[in-house]
């Protein structure tokens, strides 16, 4: 049998696939960052807002599958929040709609970046920073891609490397973007134009849809320790033990280095560093059905409050909303420990409603149920300096026989159309069905 370490969309897609799989997880539901939590008639996810959607047709076929008929179509209707202004989303694509000194300063530096890679007058870039003016010009960059980046990575962005950007940062033709400046409707980031939601549920229910199909779950097993036993993995919480001929672990790979005896100083270093955030998320009801018709709004600017992206669910499905109703949800990213991790929730509350209030995203008044939700790993944050410890940290966890999978199993920037296509196919590489 093989023991899949963590019940999050990953090790389900996996365990779905094998024939002889047990999952461990710690929580009382399966479903990781997938989960959702319903309040007030309001239905929420929690640890972050999600939605479907992948370039991948294996993935885009296997939701649908899953959901069958509980799904609502939606076409992206997204904003970034910009001097008052929502600018469409992706940036590049609604400069048109800037002050127009700020259009101009976008058009002319995307202009004059384009022509300095093309002449070959533009030095490589080496770090995140530079990769941002290199490829977008220094308008785009200092109104919107480096305060974006830096408030949600919380992480200077010459510190960050540029191995992620690659499909996650969008990479428009100059021609959209002198078009875009004009005023001419342009769409990018394709791929994500169009997605998917639960019609009710919220996201979990993707998870609720891939349970059937996984033999065994075992809820409330907190991995604590693993070790060999002659030709067999013995998996612990510190009250049963596991048996097992293979072992896949979806847990964050420091949580899992833990869990190992005999482990060299050097690789426990490595995986203790690796650079990750955590999310505080704060969940609206709002009590009037017109809110607005955003799928999600970004706020670069440190001015407009702390979080990077506030979303609207009941633009998704109408069914995650009581009727008259509409709801909200604010994203901060942190760190496990510092001042917005420890605030209170209801300063947190009040510091959401009050920014919202007062740049008119929705009134004070309006807002009839609130939750505050703590999410410990939520993304991992590509430093350029961590390369080599992710590394260090991934080669002595494979050569231990541990196959890795997941977001931060893996330690990468996974959707969740990844985690499935790569769950699939480990399982084919395992025996099963791919
Ligand atoms: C803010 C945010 C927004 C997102 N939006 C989208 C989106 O719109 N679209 C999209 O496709 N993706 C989105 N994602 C990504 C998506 O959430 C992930 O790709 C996916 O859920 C990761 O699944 P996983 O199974 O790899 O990890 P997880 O869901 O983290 O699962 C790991 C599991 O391991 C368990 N575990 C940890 N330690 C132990 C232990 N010691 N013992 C037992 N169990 C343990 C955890 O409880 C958890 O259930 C978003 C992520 C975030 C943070």
């Amino acid at each position: 049998m093989i023991g899949v370490l963590g019940g999050g969309l990953s090790g389900l897609s996996l365990a779905s696939r094998l024939r002889d799989a047990e999952v461990l997880e710690q929580a009382e539901r399966p479903g990781g960052l997938c989960q959702s939590l319903s309040f007030d008639g309001f239905t929420f996810d929690p640890h972050g807002s999600h939605v479907l959607f992948s370039r991948d047709p294996r993935a885009v076929a296997f939701f649908e599958e899953v959901l069958g008929d509980n799904v609502c179509r939606r076409r992206r209707n997204t904003k970034v929040f910009y001097k008052g202004r929502y600018v469409k989303y992706p940036f590049e694509n609604g400069l048109s709609e800037l002050p127009p000194e700020d259009n101009l300063a976008c058009l002319l530096g995307y202009v004059h970046a384009y022509l300095a890679r093309h002449a070959g007058t533009a030095p490589p870039p080496t770090n995140f920073r530079e990769w941002v003016v290199h490829r977008f010009g220094k308008g785009i960059a200092e109104c919107y891609l480096l305060p974006y980046n830096e408030k949600i990575w919380k992480t200077p962005a010459e510190e960050l490397g540029t191995e992620w950007v690659e499909g996650r940062v969008p990479d428009p033709p100059l021609e959209d973007v002198i078009r875009s400046s004009l005023g001419f409707p342009t769409e990018g980031y394709t791929h994500q134009l169009n997605f998917l939601y639960p019609r009710t549920g919220g996201i979990e229910s993707l998870i609720r849809g891939l349970l059937p199909r996984v033999a065994r779950v075992r809820t409330r097993f907190r991995v604590a320790s693993i070790r060999r036993r002659g030709g067999t993995w013995v998996v612990s919480d510190g009250r049963e033990e596991r048996e097992y001929g293979g072992l896949v672990s979806s847990l964050p790979l420091p949580e899992l280095v833990r869990c190992l005896a005999d482990v060299p100083p050097d690789v426990t270093a490595a995986a203790e560093a690796l650079p990750h955030r955590a999310l505080v998320t704060v969940m609206l009801g709002i009590g009037r059905p017109d809110l607005n018709e955003f799928s999600w709004v970004y706020f670069p600017r440190p001015e407009d409050g702390r979080f990077n992206r506030i979303s609207f669910p009941s633009n998704f499905s109408d069914r995650v909303a009581p009727e008259g109703t509409s709801s909200a949800l604010a994203e901060i990213t942190c760190n496990a420990g510092d001042d917005v991790w420890s605030s209170s929730d209801e300063a947190l509350v009040e510091h959401v409603v009050e920014r919202a209030d007062a740049l008119r995203v929705f009134r004070r008044e309006d807002v009839v149920a609130s939750r505050v939700a703590r999410t410990r790993y939520a993304y991992v944050v590509f430093h350029r300096d961590h390369r080599e410890e992710l590394g260090l940290v991934k080669a002595w966890l494979e050569k231990a026989g541990i196959r890795l999978l997941g977001r931060f199993g893996q330690f990468d920037y996974l959707n969740m159309d990844q985690c499935i296509l790569r769950g699939l196919a480990l399982a084919g590489e395992l025996g099963g069905t791919p």
